[in-house]
């Protein structure tokens, strides 16, 4: 019993993403306390501010619209950007050797921020340990791909999830009786739960409930500009035969030079692809609610309620499991991407 105990904290210490080997305090503070959340990457150990500024005595404020970290400081605050090499202390700003970063959902800032910078722009007197100071990648990341894409900030502003059909109107039925309804508001929340995790950006289901939705309503209003948004519309087909299968991604013909829309789509198939839960087509057509839209949209046909095998992972818990996580990295590719066609992003006041 207890070899089987050790087992599991041996294992259990191998994917557990966090490890507590961070110490800190003011100098006159009687407690140190303990970082619980240390991550590792690219040979940088990063600390959550939320964690790190209680035990500084300090207040921070993230500024979702501005995608900007305050901290309260005096007499000026202290400005951070996630992806920006620059902290801006009133009105002169120093470089860091890492951008801060959202680690599940939380933002996260380089070591040197507490050991470095804070002392020397505060005149604060930190005593910090880090215990385990040998770096280790670890492998915690949700999206912890060959081509991490997680390191780079994201700039999107909003991300639209609408699950297909609602209330009176099934969508497509399968000889079983599965509903297109259920499966999308399912898969719908699995990939909410998951994008929110990375704290990418607001997510907007257009429905979380069995209910019909107007067309004028499948669509978000748009947040910053229309590019730093995009729309997944998520369905399933079926058809009179049981061979019929495959995954089509259906977006508006070409509108603008960048032609986000195709590289979104490139991006999710892409990750379905890698995931092996599918290989989609493209086709390019007029269609609700994609045409109700002003930024990058993407209609997902998944696949078949009518072909047995595509039934079994549309309609399973580990299938939907593996599609949410595919479209959540085709997402966050796709973000990625775009981020390093823009430059650095800047901290603006
Ligand atoms: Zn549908």
């Amino acid at each position: 019993m207890i070899r089987i105990i050790c087992f599991l904290f041996f294992l259990f210490g191998i994917v557990n993403p966090v490890a507590a080997v961070v110490e800190m305090r003011l100098a006159d503070a009687k407690d140190s306390v303990l970082i619980r959340s240390v991550y590792h990457r690219d040979d940088t150990v990063f600390l959550p501010l939320r964690e790190i500024l209680p035990a500084l005595q300090l207040i921070g404020v993230w500024d979702g619209a501005k995608r900007l970290y305050w901290i309260n400081a005096k007499p000026d605050a202290i400005l951070l950007a996630p992806g920006s090499h620059k902290l801006r202390y009133g009105k002169s700003s120093l470089t860091l050797q890492q951008a801060p970063r959202f680690f599940a959902g939380e933002l996260c800032v380089p070591e040197e921020v507490v050991t470095t910078h804070l002392p020397r722009l505060l005149g604060l007197k930190i005593i910090y340990n880090n215990h385990d100071a040998v770096d280790r990648p670890k492998k915690h990341f949700l999206f912890n791909e060959e081509n991490d894409s997680s390191a780079l900030p994201l700039p999107l502003q909003q991300i639209v999830i609408d699950p297909g059909h609602g209330g009176d109107d099934p969508g497509a039925i399968s000889p079983e009786g599965v509903k297109e309804k259920d499966l999308t508001l399912e898969l719908a929340r699995r990939l909410e739960k998951i994008l929110k995790m990375e704290g990418l950006a607001p997510i907007r289901l257009t429905r979380d409930g069995d209910y019909a939705v107007s067309q004028s309503r499948r669509t978000g209003e748009v947040h910053g500009t229309a590019a730093e948004n995009i729309l997944l519309s998520l369905h399933v087909s079926a058809w009179k035969s049981s061979q019929t299968h495959g995954c089509t991604l259906y977006f508006l013909p070409e509108r603008d030079n960048e032609d986000n829309s195709f590289l979104l789509a490139q991006s999710l198939d892409a990750a379905l692809q890698a995931a092996g839960v599918a290989d989609c087509s493209f086709e390019r057509v007029i269609l609700s609610p994609l045409n109700r839209t002003s930024f990058p949209a993407i209609l997902l046909e998944l696949g078949y309620l009518t072909n047995p095998e595509e039934l079994s992972l549309l309609a399973s818990s580990d299938g939907q499991e593996r599609i949410a996580r595919a479209l959540a990295l085709g997402v966050k590719n796709y973000a990625a991407n775009r981020l390093r066609r823009t430059t650095d992003v800047p901290v603006t006041q």
